[in-house]
C-alpha cells in the first residue's frame, strides 16, 4: 500500500514507534528511525526492518529536545531518503507529580519533546511535502490529548496542545494534498507505562500484575492494553489513499477510555 513511499518516525527505537515503523516498512515505505537507546541494539533493529520487509531503513540520530537539532534531523532524514512522505511525530516523555511538586526542568522537558519537537519536525517537513503536493503528518497524541489526569499537568497540556497543532496543521494545508491527524492512544505496556506500573505496585503494596491491571481498571473499560502494533495499523491507514479527506481528526484507539 505504501511501497515508494518514504517514512520518517520520531522516538522509534523502542515501543509504539518502533512498531508504526515496522508497519509502515511492512507496508513498503523507506523508514528513517531515530530515539536513544544501545547503538548495537539500534542497528539490528535497523537491519532486521531491511532484511524482513525489503525497504531501505536508516538511523538518525538526534536529541529532539532542541529545536534547531530537529529541524536538521528532518533535513538529513530528506537526504537519507530522497524526500520525506510520512512524518510520524511519536518522541515522548513522562513525568507526573503534583503541580506545586513538578520540578521545573521535567515541566520544560516534557513540553519541549512532546510538543514543541511536533511544531519543529512538522515546520521542517511542511516544505518538502507542499512542493511534492503529498504528505502525511501524523501525530501520536494521547487519551490525554483529550482528557486529564491528576499528576500529568505537563503531559496533558503537551498533548491537548499537540492536538490543536494537528488541528491548525491540518487547516493551513487542506486542499494542496498534505493531511494531518492525530493518534489517541490509551493505556499501551511500553517502557514508558512499565514505570507507571511500577510505581503504582509499591504505592499499594501489590505485584506488578495487579499493578497492571488496577491502571487499566482505573481509565480503560476493555481492560486490555492497546498494542504497538494495532498503533502501527492505524499509521499505515492514515498514510493510505482512504484516508485522503482524513484531516485535523483525532483516532481514538483507547479500550472506551474517552467513551465515558
Ligand atoms: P517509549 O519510552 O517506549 O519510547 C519513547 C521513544 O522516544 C524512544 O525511542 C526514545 O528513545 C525516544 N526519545 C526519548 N527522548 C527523546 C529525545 N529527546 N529525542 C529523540 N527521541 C527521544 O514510549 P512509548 O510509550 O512508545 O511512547 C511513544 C509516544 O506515544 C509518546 O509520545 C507517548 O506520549 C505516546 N503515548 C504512549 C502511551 C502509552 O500508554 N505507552 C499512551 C498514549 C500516548
Amino acid at each position: 500500500m505504501l511501497k515508494g513511499r518514504n517514512a520518517v518516525v520520531t522516538g522509534s527505537t523502542s515501543g509504539i514507534g518502533l512498531a508504526i515503523a515496522h508497519e509502515l516498512a511492512a507496508n513498503g515505505a523507506n523508514v528513517v528511525i531515530n530515539g536513544f537507546g544501545d547503538p548495537a541494539a539500534i542497528e539490528k533493529e535497523r537491519v532486521n526492518i531491511e532484511l524482513e520487509f525489503d525497504v531501505k531503513a536508516h538511523y538518525i540520530n538526534a536529541d529532539l529536545m532542541n529545536p534547531q537539532a530537529t529541524r536538521d534531523f528532518i533535513e538529513q532524514s530528506v537526504k537519507a531518503l530522497g524526500s520525506i512522505d510520512i512524518l510520524v511525530n511519536n518522541a515522548g516523555i513522562q513525568h507526573t507529580d503534583l503541580i506545586e511538586d513538578f520540578p521545573i526542568e521535567r515541566w520544560d522537558a516534557i513540553i519541549a519533546l512532546n510538543l514543541s519537537a511536533v511544531f519543529h519536525g512538522s515546520a521542517a517537513a511542511l516544505p518538502h511535502m507542499k512542493k511534492q503536493g503529498w504528505g502525511r503528518i501524523i501525530n501520536i497524541a494521547s487519551a490525554h490529548g483529550l482528557v486529564a489526569s491528576a499528576t500529568k499537568s505537563a503531559y496533558v497540556a503537551a498533548k491537548h496542545g499537540v492536538v490543536g497543532l494537528t488541528k491548525v496543521t491540518a487547516l493551513e494545508n487542506a486542499g494542496n494534498g498534505v493531511t494531518c491527524n492525530a493518534i489517541c492512544p490509551g493505556w499501551v505496556r511500553t517502557a514508558l507505562v512499565e514505570k507507571q506500573i511500577e510505581a503504582l505496585a509499591q504505592k499499594n503494596g501489590i505485584d506488578i500484575d495487579a499493578a497492571a491491571k488496577e491502571l487499566l481498571a482505573e481509565k480503560q473499560p476493555s481492560l486490555q492494553f492497546v498494542t504497538p502494533k494495532q498503533l502501527g495499523g492505524a499509521a499505515v491507514f492514515l498514510a493510505s489513499e482512504a484516508a485522503d479527506q482524513m484531516t485535523g481528526t483525532t483516532l481514538s484507539l483507547d479500550g472506551g477510555w474517552t467513551a465515558r
